[in-house]
């Protein structure tokens, strides 16, 4: 399913932008509805990217094991935007053992 198709109407953004809704809550992943007020207005705004680690696990055990044996270990982080909202991402450019919070 495309994810204008989960909005219901909202343009299509890149998948990483969070939305604003009216009442001024960001929402990521962005929703129809805000969950603050139930409000439908929202737009898109663009993340600056910038955030820091807010947490984070080192994948050793690739699984399926034929499929990422070539890239463990890797880091699986929840990143927190400067917009306020958290994301998943990879952690890439460092080593897994000099993640931590000061990341950014
Ligand atoms: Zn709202």
């Amino acid at each position: 399913m495309s994810k204008r198709g989960l909005l219901g109407g909202l343009p299509e953004r890149q998948a990483d932008d969070p939305a604003l809704h009216d009442c001024g809550h960001v929402r990521f992943p962005p929703t129809r509805f805000c969950s603050k007020c139930r409000s439908i207005k929202c737009e898109w705004i663009e993340s600056k990217g910038e955030g820091r680690v807010f947490s984070w696990i080192v994948v050793r055990h690739p699984v399926p094991r034929d499929v990422y044996a070539q890239e463990v270990p890797y880091v699986v982080a929840l990143i927190e935007l400067e917009e306020g909202v958290r994301i998943p991402s990879n952690v890439i450019g460092c080593e897994p053992e000099d993640v931590s919070p000061a990341c950014r």
